[in-house]
């Protein structure tokens, strides 16, 4: 063959290489297969590749180039995600390779086909009658028909939805409804006749008015932030603006935490549209998040809602990114690319020229930065809606409450007084403890002993329940031991309660009251989650005992107290956003209580009731924005983000001091450079906060620097000298930009 037969092109692979790679392909391909999937041979293997250009110029003719096989002709990375994904590679200094790598499905990692498989479905045998009806006693099973009558449902939508299999299969022996396969034709969601809307949504107040008209009228690129407090509609908010782009014949992307996605969330959204939605989150088989990819990318749905890896989907016509609980650091992915969703969304609504809203009761102190420096437009809700108001705050000096068993489990004699009186009422009662298990951790009461991960530096916690002590690093458990291997004492000590501790506590005080549990141990699955929701918005269970998993998404209109039982352990963290993420994790953690027409509590129970924070949160002329000036304040004096910018540099390894030289060897080299650059400083190495984690060794250096620029600049000096040198197999190197967790 001629050279004039073949395209050259540039293709990055999933290596930890940063270049570029030439390739030649047969026949003549144009534009449209920037972004495809190639195979070649790479160092000896076939690898998966994607085209990033078309007819690079190179130096080398083109008999020298190796051939590669186009696998076909459809771009997986459009060219708003191949911008995103470049900028993502030079920004968080990641292989670009690998940066597509974490984009792309697994199963177009992997090779396969870019089509559907048959997606299974639920549908009525025909309109049941009024007699079938009358002798079905279970309301799920009316709700799963009511809602097949609009057609048949993927069981994916309808287990996102809340609806078990076990209430599927009911009406499928009742004869009232089948099991089918969902015709995989493609139709754009424009292409319909159908009104955009399915159901008539509430009148907006004024507030929600003018934040819709704000973003609405937006027909560019443009950050806002909906600062609105928890129940103020900001939700309600999102399904108008997605309204307005869906008219405009432009789809929307909305990204959520992990843990919003609730079948509350995903009822919103199908509920209220007739446009096709699909969703992309953890719970999905790679089958299923490969469906859901191609659906977004042929423009089968016009909405997508996903956790932060969904930010890399194709969308055609892309009108308005929004992410919701914009400072949820779930958004941050914390291993292989370190990218955070929120700032690689705005470069991806930077490219579709389109507005970008960012969620938030309680906004990072990022956003408020950004805010203040007239980068991003704030919008404002400050009422509920639906006329519910804000909640009553109460401390109890926990200095005055008598030393009762109910106090070492963490419910003081004043608490415990107050959620009788409140269950006596028919009110529901939510208890908020961030500390899963039944004892933080084990000591022997004659030597000391404590009880560590054989794997970690990590106390074990207690877990009665299973009889097992946890790492809650590893979540590697041993047997409760009965004697102390050091002293063969059996007086072994629990200190510290955790949620199981509470929970059997107050299972022992209120016996006739249901009690629910919520949090990582108990809840497994999106349906034990629901099982449990259920349980309580039914108001079977009166009393919820839960971890952060309780903070958000979930609307209880019955709750009308919530006891925060250990905010003091946040009061004293070395780590410095600990504070930020107290006040974020407690005023949504507030917002729960008085959602309905009841008026709402919370109360905070401490040993510390003069600490600032404290006396901030329950001010009721005080907002979580001005807690959030004043943290601003603080970070400015000490130079900290966002006045500055962080880094780090990270080594492990499972051998200890191939970490620790690696790295300090680097630290010596960079030492003599970092002074080339201005305004940036580099610490020593230092172990992490859990040297020991699984078996291997972690330290880092931190870098500091007050321009953005410089600090990207010296991040790629580091990188290049690293790449030049040889690591052993075992020691991992990683740089972590603008890092969350210490
Ligand atoms: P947020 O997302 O800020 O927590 P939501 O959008 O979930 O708030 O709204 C809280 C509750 O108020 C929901 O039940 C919602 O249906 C209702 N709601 C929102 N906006 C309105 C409105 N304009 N009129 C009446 N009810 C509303
Ligand atoms: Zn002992
Ligand atoms: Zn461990």
């Amino acid at each position: 063959m001629k050279d004039s037969d073949f395209t050259l092109v540039n293709v990055v692979i999933n290596r930890p290489l940063h270049q570029k790679f030439a390739y030649k392909i047969e026949g003549i391909i144009g534009p449209e297969c920037v972004g495809s999937r190639v195979e070649v041979n790479f160092s000896g293997s076939n690898s998966i590749g994607i085209i990033t250009d078309i007819n690079p110029e190179i130096k080398h003719p083109l008999s020298k180039i190796k051939k590669a096989k186009l696998l076909d002709r459809v771009s997986f990375i459009a060219k708003d995600i191949q911008k995103v994904l470049e900028f993502g590679s030079a920004f968080y200094q990641y292989p670009l390779g690998q940066c597509y790598n974490v984009a792309l499905p697994k199963l177009l990692r992997d090779g396969k086909a870019y089509a559907y498989e048959s997606i299974p479905a639920l549908d009525l045998c025909g309109e049941p009658d009024n007699k079938t009806l009358s002798k079905i006693r279970s309301e799920e099973q009316l709700k799963l028909i009511d809602v097949l009558k609009n057609g048949a449902v993927k069981r994916k939508e309808l287990r996102e939805r809340g609806f078990s299999s076990q209430t599927e299969n009911a009406l499928v022996k009742k004869g009232i409804a089948k099991l089918t396969e969902l015709e995989t034709e493609q139709k754009k969601f424009t292409d319909t006749d159908l009104p955009i809307l399915k159901e008539n949504p509430p009148v907006p107040n004024i507030e929600q008015q003018n934040a819709i008209i704000s973003i609405s009228s937006t027909k560019e690129f443009g950050v806002f932030l909906l600062n609105g407090i928890t129940g103020s509609g900001k939700t309600e908010v999102y399904l108008r603006v997605i309204e307005e782009v869906l008219k405009q014949g432009k789809a929307a992307l909305v990204l959520v935490p992990e843990i919003a996605l609730t079948p509350q969330t995903f009822n919103r959204f199908y509920r209220r549209f007739n446009v096709p939605v699909s969703s992309m989150h953890s719970a999905l088989s790679d089958r299923e998040r490969l469906d859901a990819y191609i659906d977004m990318a042929s423009g089968k749905s016009g909405i997508l809602i996903g956790t932060r890896t969904a930010l890399f989907t194709p969308i055609p016509n892309l009108g308005l990114i929004i992410i919701d609980e914009e400072h949820d650091s779930s958004f941050k992915q914390n291993d292989t690319f370190r990218y955070h969703a929120r700032s690689l969304g705005i470069i991806r609504a930077k490219q579709n020229n389109c507005p970008i809203v960012l969620g938030s009761a309680t906004p990072s102190l990022e956003t408020i930065f950004n805010v203040k420096k007239g980068l991003y437009k704030k919008l404002d809700l400050t009422i509920r809606a639906g006329g519910a108001s804000l909640p009553d705050f109460q401390v109890i000096d926990l200095r005055n409450e008598p030393l009762t068993d109910g106090l070492k489990t963490g419910v003081s004699e004043t608490l415990e007084k107050e959620i009788g009186e409140e269950t006596a009422k028919g009110n529901q009662v939510m208890l908020f403890l961030n500390r899963r298990g039944y004892a933080h951790h084990l000591v022997c009461h004659n030597c000391g002993h404590v009880f560590m991960c054989p794997h970690c530096d990590n106390l074990l916690t207690v877990h009665k329940g299973v009889s097992r002590l946890k790492c809650h690093m590893c979540e590697n458990t041993i047997t409760i031991p009965e004697v102390c291997p050091q002293c063969q004492s059996d007086a072994l000590f629990e200190q510290g309660f955790g949620t199981e501790q509470v929970s059997e506590y107050l299972k022992t005080r209120y016996p006739d009251i249901g009690i629910e549990r919520i949090d990582r141990d108990v809840v497994t699955s999106k349906a034990q989650l629901e099982t449990r929701l259920n349980r309580i918005t039914s108001g079977k269970s009166q009393i919820v005992i839960g971890t952060q998993m309780l903070a958000k998404g979930h609307d209880f209109p019955n709750v009308t107290l919530v006891g925060i039982l250990d905010i003091d352990s946040s009061l004293f963290s070395d780590d410095y956003r600990s504070l930020e993420n107290a006040a974020q994790l407690l005023t949504q953690v507030s917002g729960r209580s008085g959602r309905g027409n009841k008026k709402g509590r919370v109360i905070i129970q401490t040993h510390h009731k003069d600490n600032l924070l404290i006396n901030q949160l329950i001010n009721p002329d005080c907002t979580y924005l001005n807690i959030a000036e004043e943290l601003l304040k603080t970070r400015k004096n000490l130079m900290l983000p966002p006045y500055t910018y962080q880094a780090f540099i990270l080594s492990n390894s499972s051998e200890r001091i191939n970490a620790y030289s690696f790295l300090n060897q680097l630290y010596s080299e960079l030492s003599g450079i970092a002074y080339n650059y201005s305004n940036l400083a580099l610490t020593p190495v230092m172990s992490d906060k859990m040297e020991k984690q699984q078996n291997r060794y972690h330290f880092h250096m931190l870098v500091t620097c007050i321009s953005r620029k410089t600090l990207n600049m010296f991040l790629t000096e580091v990188r290049n000298i690293v790449s030049r040198k040889s690591l052993s197999q075992d020691l991992r190197f990683a740089i972590e930009v603008d890092p969350i967790i210490m």
